[in-house]
């Protein structure tokens, strides 16, 4: 049992059988956990032996996830919260005191910016931001109270990358953490940690549900980190519910298939789009034009399901091409069977001025896809009448 893939590990790791013998794992709906005797109370509290106590702490179907996503990326240990958002902060807060600096790439999903530059701030914890495109200049902005580099990659929603090899090296060098949100790429199609990460982190919401039913977040890495991070939640509380974390171990048995259609419809919707008439250019990680193929070649498995392109004209006819497609959904989420289009420019980096957009690659007319599951000829045909009645 012990030498099973990462993938096995995916479909079978299973919270242990009850006396009812079930196949498929049951919902543990339970605030508390009861003991036999007050030896055996006490030993849990003092953690001698390892029992579930209360459901803020541990509960089986929130650490039957944890598992498999950390077998699935390689790592020693992992925990399951209620959200991404709550992932994120949680590590954060379990790692980082005041007077202790982030160097962050500038590309960051917009709550992850609200925290580094409204929050942490009031705790004494700065940070600063760097481009993914100049990576030359990361080095010299390693200060000496630097403790965490935060990465997305692919980023959200300009489609960049960051090299996880060369950031990995360098993170070892300056004896800094290294934190990936990994949300995009997924377990699947890149494992952070076998780049030098030391925390890999997911929002759980995304493709690990893969069906924009339930909310989660995860981080995986080294045990000493993410035992600092789960004592951190289990003392503040951003406990994921049983039944969301029955909900998305169930999804992780799929993800590998998910992640490969996902793939492969995004890449020939990418082709597809490059080249045609209204269409400024494309982005897509495994698209030979994309100025990091390499890089992503050399760090993922497959380009997963999110490209970006820009349609000519701007601001009006990215609105334009919104309001004319008919399968795709305009809805604030990612990573669903249902394929999913937004135009951040008018939408979710709105309140950014225009240099902080360029900065991270928002042109007015960018459109973020987030290719699904559906028969891909008909999301093709919504997006090419959509293109139509945009720049006509
Ligand atoms: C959605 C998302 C998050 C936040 O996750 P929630 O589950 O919404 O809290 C964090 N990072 C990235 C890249 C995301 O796409």
């Amino acid at each position: 049992m012990k030498d099973w893939r990462p993938q096995t590990w995916a479909v079978r790791a299973q919270a242990e059988e009850s006396t009812h013998h079930e196949h498929s794992v049951p919902m543990f709906l339970t605030s508390s956990f009861v003991f036999e005797d007050s030896e055996e109370m006490r030993a849990a509290f003092a953690g001698e032996i390892d029992r579930n106590i209360y459901a803020r702490f541990t509960n089986p179907n929130v650490e039957e996830l944890s598992e498999k996503v950390r077998r699935l990326e390689g790592a020693e240990a992992g925990h399951s919260m209620a959200t991404g958002m709550a992932a994120v902060f949680a590590t954060f807060g379990a790692l980082l005191s005041s007077g202790d600096h982030i160097l962050a790439c500038r590309s960051l999903f917009g709550s992850t910016h609200t925290i580094l530059t409204k929050i942490l701030p009031r705790f004494g914890i700065t940070h600063t931001y760097v481009d993914a495109a100049d990576p030359d200049s990361w080095p010299g902005e390693i200060r000496e109270n630097t403790r965490m580099i935060f990465v997305e990659t692919p980023t959200n929603p300009a489609v960049d990358l960051v090299d996880l090899k060369w950031l990995g090296k360098l993170a070892a060098e300056k004896g800094v953490i290294l934190v990936v949100d990994n949300c995009f790429a997924t377990p699947i199609l890149q494992r952070p940690i076998e780049f030098g990460a030391h925390l890999s982190l997911h929002s759980a919401t995304k493709y690990i549900d893969g069906q924009g039913r339930v909310m989660g977040g995860v981080v995986v890495g080294g045990k000493d980190l993410v035992q600092e991070i789960y004592d951190f939640a289990r003392a503040t509380g951003p406990s994921l519910s049983p039944f969301n974390a029955w909900v998305l171990s169930k999804s992780v048995e799929t993800l590998e298939v998910r992640m490969e259609k996902h793939s492969e419809n995004a890449l020939v919707a990418a082709r597809w789009l490059e080249g045609r008439t209204g269409v400024a250019s494309v982005r897509y990680p495994f698209l030979p034009s994309h100025p990091q193929y390499k890089i992503a070649k050399s760090q993922m498995s497959g380009g997963g399901g999110v490209l970006a392109f820009v349609v000519e004209g701007g601001l009006e006819q990215g609105k334009r091409f919104m309001d004319s497609v008919k399968l795709c959904s305009l809805t604030a989420n990612l990573g669903d069977t249902r394929t999913i289009v937004s135009h951040p420019a008018s939408t979710t980096h709105a309140k950014l001025t225009e240099e902080e957009r360029q900065a991270v690659g928002i042109t007015p007319g960018l459109i973020r896809i987030s290719v699904g599951l559906e028969d891909l000829r008909d999301v093709i045909a919504d997006v090419e009448q959509a293109l139509e009645a945009s720049t006509t």
